[in-house]
């Protein structure tokens, strides 16, 4: 039986891109700042991590094009101060999670001022029995493995009775892989569908109806007929 979901934040349960363009807009002012001045990127490489800043995190980001420590060091120096302070929408499904038997856990990685605001904004911190931001810059970041498993040793729980779901197959999915805890990819809009996720989801409703059609938790409706 399900004893947990771990479930990620952006873009699982609010759309990363709908954070209104004037209240990102001084973040994004500074990120591009710091890119355009550092003189180590083309102009088309700072315009793939301006587009790539909203699907994946900065670690991530710098990785993936090689920036260098002291460009990351700024740019975290700079993430570190912003909070958003607006109106944000999870996705109309999320009272679904409360559906979802067992403990639930938002795990959601970034800089912890800014995705703090983002809980704060979307009104969803009550949905959590747990919530616990992977912070970017801090220095005794564990990373989302590291959560995982001491989430896992708390609590005296075994991987088959979690379930991870998330979009990233970096992140909360690579990561509940290495684990042994079933991982469930979330496909919301345009997203590509991992090989790694050990399953997809469009949404929480087939969420749950792939929990209950695995025996993880009583069927909500006997007629129901999702997938
Ligand atoms: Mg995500």
């Amino acid at each position: 039986m399900l004893k947990a979901v771990i479930y990620d934040l952006d873009d699982t349960l609010f759309p990363a891109r709908s954070v209104p363009e004037e209240a990102a807009r001084p973040m994004l002012t500074a990120l591009r700042e710091v890119l355009e001045g550092c003189g180590e990127l083309k102009a088309a490489r700072i315009a793939d991590i301006m587009e790539q800043v909203w699907d994946r995190p900065l670690d991530e980001i710098a990785r993936l094009h090689g920036l260098s420590a002291e460009v990351l060091d700024r740019l975290g120096g700079l993430f570190a101060g912003f909070r958003l302070n607006c109106e944000l929408m999870p996705y109309p499904d999320i009272q679904i999670i409360e559906q979802v038997p067992g403990l639930r856990i938002l795990v959601t990685t970034g800089f912890r001022r800014l995705q703090e605001s983002k809980i704060e904004c979307l009104g969803i911190a009550h949905y959590f029995d747990r919530i616990i931001v992977d912070a970017l810059g801090e220095p005794e970041r564990k990373g989302k493995q590291a959560i995982f498993r001491e989430f896992l040793e708390a609590c005296r729980l075994r991987p088959e009775e979690v379930v991870v779901l998330g979009d990233n197959p970096h992140s909360e999915i690579d990561a509940g892989n290495k684990l042994g805890i079933p991982t469930v990819q979330i496909l919301r809009g345009r997203k590509q569908a991992a090989a790694s996720a050990s399953f997809h989801v469009e949404d929480l409703a087939r969420f749950l109806r792939w929990l209950e059609t695995r025996g993880m938790c009583p069927p909500s409706s006997p007629m129901s007929n999702g997938r």
